[in-house]
């Protein structure tokens, strides 16, 4: 069913556009590679506070994968996607670092994602004060953590020695069950579902396809926390789903997940793997509608950049808060106390501001202005952004990109206050929330990167 609709699709294109179409579809050049991370050990899990003991199995395996695109003039760009909770700042630049030495290839073109499942492992650096866990288990942090560099790493130079020539083409479905979790009680904000609040719907959708017309692999993006299930087995959840159920109508397709910025949106109805499955099977046939459908046909050049800036804290804990909060019942409060505390007495102050958030923007030709954030980022970002840059280009916006520091709560939504604002940051080992300047100064940069795009 679907082999046909491509291969007129690439026929039209030569046929009626002559040799100028035929070298636009065969201008760039695409490598695919693919790994299992699933944990071996009966490790501890990622993402929730309320665990109180290792998984005990697994309904899916978790991988990474990396997709590589050059274009004409030699430009590479390499995406690497994972089914993993987060992205610690130490473990990205210690991937990208051993990539660099081994391919050559600059930051600016390495985006390493994550899907923010909460069914995966901990690993080192990503929420250091939301686990109980025993030295032992601490090891065994650090062994996977080493071990995911390294195969994250292969991953990407194996993609890179596998380029071979490569048609691009995008396109834009809609999945809806997204819905924005920030609900108004008489107690304040709480999590919960709140569907008049705005979330993104949109399914962002790159095809690639090999020179005959044969598909390589399909990227795919949703705005929503991977949230539908809370258990004790390694999963994917709804994106681990979406992408076995493309890869399996599509045998030998690699099928990569990004998360958007969905940092206050869950899936609805959440709770079991049924759910997780209906999700992800929404979301499956919301890509396999836009690959089955008129895709546009990306042309020219990459260009890329990536910076980083900082971010201001609101306020800074004095040493009697500190002292207080060692008494937390919050045994998480408790240790982001004893490490804050260290810091004090070791630098004699606290940091002011996060100094590595990063921003990275790609563009391919003209037709695709893609942004990648770190951290969880909300909503209120993905839909300013859209709007300031709308043009003639497809916008997309990676959150949870390159480092993952902290929930990034909009100006409403910090005077809002709440989990995203607040109480997240404790977990994140963050001294406090932020300042209401940051969220101008990522717009800011963004505008910046982004070049010529500014309103
Ligand atoms: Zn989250």
């Amino acid at each position: 069913m679907f082999r046909y609709p491509v291969f007129v699709f690439l026929v039209f294109l030569v046929t009626e556009g002559g040799a100028a179409a035929e070298k636009t579809i065969l201008s760039f050049k695409a490598g695919v590679a693919v790994a299992t991370i699933t944990p071996s050990e009966k490790m501890w899990m990622a993402g929730y506070a309320a665990r109180d003991h290792p998984a005990e199995g697994k309904d899916q395996d978790l991988f990474v994968k990396a997709l590589a695109l050059e274009d004409q003039d030699g430009n590479r760009l390499v995406l690497l996607t994972s089914d993993l909770l987060a992205l610690p700042r130490e473990l990205s630049e210690a991937v990208y670092k051993e990539c660099e030495r081994r391919t050559g290839i600059a930051r600016k073109q390495l985006m390493l994602t994550c899907s923010h499942t909460h069914c995966g492992p901990v690993m080192r650096g990503a929420l250091p004060d939301m686990y109980p866990l025993t030295p032992a288990q601490v090891r065994q942090v650090e062994a996977y953590t080493d071990r995911l560099k390294d195969q994250m790493v292969e991953t990407v130079v194996k993609a890179l020695a596998d380029l071979k020539p490569a048609a691009l083409a995008i396109g834009k479905g809609t999945a809806t069950f997204a819905v924005n979790r920030r609900m108004s009680t008489a107690r304040g904000i709480v999590i919960g579902t709140n569907r008049p609040r705005p979330v993104d719907h949109d399914v962002p959708v790159l095809k690639v396809m090999g020179a005959d017309g044969k598909l390589l692999a399909v990227v795919f993006g949703y705005a929503c926390h991977n949230t539908t299930l809370s258990y004790y087995r390694w999963s994917g959840d709804y994106a681990g789903s979406a992408q076995q159920y493309l890869e399996a109508k599509h045998p030998g397709v690699a099928a990569l997940f990004w998360i958007g910025c969905g940092g206050d949106a869950n899936p609805s109805p959440r709770g079991s793997v049924a759910l997780c499955r209906k999700h992800g099977l929404e979301l499956a046939e919301a890509v396999e509608t836009v690959l089955n459908g008129k895709m546009q046909t990306l042309s020219g050049g990459f260009a890329s950049s990536y910076g980083l800036i900082d971010l201001p804290f609101d306020h800074l804990p004095t040493k009697e808060k500190l002292q207080n909060d060692l008494r937390s019942k919050n045994a998480s409060e408790a240790r982001r106390a004893v490490r804050l505390l260290k810091a004090l007495e070791r630098d004699g102050k606290l940091n002011d501001c996060y100094r590595y958030y990063p921003v990275q923007v790609w563009r391919i030709g003209r037709d695709l202005l893609w942004i990648a954030l770190g951290g969880e980022v909300l909503v209120d970002y993905d839909l300013r952004l859209k709007r300031e840059l709308a043009g003639k280009q497809a916008i997309w916006i990676t959150g949870y990109a390159n480092d993952v520091m902290a929930y990034i709560p909009s100006v409403p939504v910090l005077r809002e206050g709440g989990y995203e604002v607040d109480t997240s940051m404790i977990y994140y080992g963050l001294p406090s929330r932020w300042s209401p300047a940051i969220e101008d100064r990522i717009i800011g940069k963004v505008h910046k990167e982004a070049g010529g795009n500014a309103p």
